[in-house]
């Protein structure tokens, strides 16, 4: 292709939700540009989750049987106390697959994010390294680069992450800080080979200002655990929180089985955990925000990255029900399309989401009322995800019903 001519879109980031994008647009024979500020794509991070309304997609792009060899498709998800270590309640994830059509996969995110950049490579899609978007440029149908270049298209995507330029620009509001931080761990499976670990399950256990996160990744030959806890430091307004003596701390009144993990954790990195609020408009003239840059979530449902190749999915389709038989495309109005239906949705997955970390984080008596209303849970009874692992709505009519969860 013409490396000089315009393409109809350029993606600021290249990361899971930028390649999902320019995926989706090129597959309706679309010119899609993706600019990534790193020297290389790539992925930092261990394991993700993904729920049938991202397979679902995966599957339309031709890229799920890949997903499911890559990944792992666990028998079940299990909520355990983190300080008793009773089970608390679980999804048949075989009866999940039946009930959505699609699998709960889970993945190395290095292997989804390689997954999609093939799937770019092979749509022909520009990707392009070393590109730092610094502003847009004034009319708003082009970006300016860090090296002072500007770069036109009918339309901006901006997927650049938490710390979005296009949004910093528009909305100007600061992330929202959690107090809480994230351990991670990938390991070789024999690591924890006696551990009393569920090599076939996603696992949580759920305590008081704490939750512990396990499965098996790659086919089974590695291991992902995932620590989070809140920060005392970070409550009382330290810079200096979220250090490892905190996650040994707070992991100290946990059950063996999580006990016997923490010492497995990465200790040289780890992630602060910020959201923002969820904001209402997306779409600034030419320029759309999408995945982290539109809707960053606490990741307690697993939807960040699975909302972000959903966003990229529907702005294609309504890209390809606004096209013209010339092949032009009316970009307002498949702006407009997007607009009127993912911020509401993204909206409740960033409130949810929230919610859900408060309930798995309760204490006392509320965390034993909490663990009371989980254990009489129907192991069928879907109502609290049938909202999110449906099909992705394409108009505000097809939104479905949110749960709403009973207060405790
Ligand atoms: P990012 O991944 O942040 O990518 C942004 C890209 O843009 C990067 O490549 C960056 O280098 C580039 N960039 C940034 N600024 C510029 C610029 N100015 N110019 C050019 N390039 C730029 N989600 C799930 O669906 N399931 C899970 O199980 C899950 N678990 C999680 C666990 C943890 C502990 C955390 C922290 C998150 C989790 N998430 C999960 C959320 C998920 O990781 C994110 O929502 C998702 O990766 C966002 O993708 P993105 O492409 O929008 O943003």
């Amino acid at each position: 292709s013409d490396p000089d001519a315009i393409p109809d879109a350029i993606i600021v980031g290249g990361g899971i939700g930028g390649l999902g994008a320019a995926l989706a647009l090129a597959r309706k024979g679309l010119r899609a540009r993706v600019l990534e500020q790193a020297s290389t794509f790539g992925e930092v991070g261990a394991g993700l989750q993904i729920a049938p309304n991202c397979t679902r997609i995966l599957a339309e792009y031709g890229l799920l049987d890949e997903a499911r060899e890559l990944g792992v498709a666990p028998a079940d998800m299990i909520m355990f106390d983190a300080l008793d270590a009773s089970e608390l309640t679980r999804l048949d994830l075989r009866d999940l697959e039946r009930r959505y059509g699609f699998p709960y996969l889970v993945m190395h995110r290095s292997d989804l994010h390689a997954l999609l950049l093939r799937g770019c490579e092979r749509a022909g899609v520009e990707l392009v390294t070393d590109s730092r978007v610094d502003g847009l440029a004034g009319d708003g149908t082009g970006v300016i680069r860090a090296d002072g270049g500007v770069e036109r298209a009918d339309v901006v995507i901006a997927a650049d992450g938490l710390h979005s330029v296009a949004r910093a620009s528009f909305v100007g509001d600061a992330p929202v800080s959690s107090s809480y931080v994230a351990y991670r761990g990938a390991m070789p499976i024999e690591d924890v080979r006696g551990n009393d670990v569920h090599e076939d399950a996603v696992v949580v256990y759920v305590g008081p200002r704490c939750h512990f996160v396990q499965y098996a990744l790659r086919g089974g030959s590695m291991f992902n655990q995932v620590a989070v806890f809140e920060s005392p430091r970070a409550k009382a307004g330290q810079a200096d929180w979220g250090l490892p003596d905190e996650l040994d701390q707070a992991f100290e009144g946990a059950c063996e089985q999580v006990q016997r993990g923490i010492p497995l954790m990465w200790r040289d990195r780890f992630w602060r955990m910020f959201d923002r609020d969820p904001i209402d408009r997306w779409v600034f003239g030419r320029v759309a925000l999408l995945g982290d840059a539109a809707h960053p979530p606490l990741q307690y449902l697993a939807q960040g990255a699975v909302m972000a190749i959903e966003d990229g999915w529907v702005l294609a389709e309504h890209a390809a029900r606004n096209r013209s038989a010339s092949g032009a495309v009316d970009w307002d109005a498949a702006l407009a399309a997007y607009q009127a239906v993912r911020p509401e949705h993204c909206r409740r997955v960033q409130t949810t989401a929230r919610d859900w970390g408060d309930l798995w984080h309760l204490d006392g008596p509320r965390r034993d009322r909490r663990n009371a209303l989980l254990r009489d849970r129907d192991v069928r009874d879907y109502s609290f995800v049938d909202w999110l692992y449906g099909p992705t709505a394409l108009e505000p009519g097809q939104e479905p019903e949110m749960f709403k969860p009973i207060p405790l």
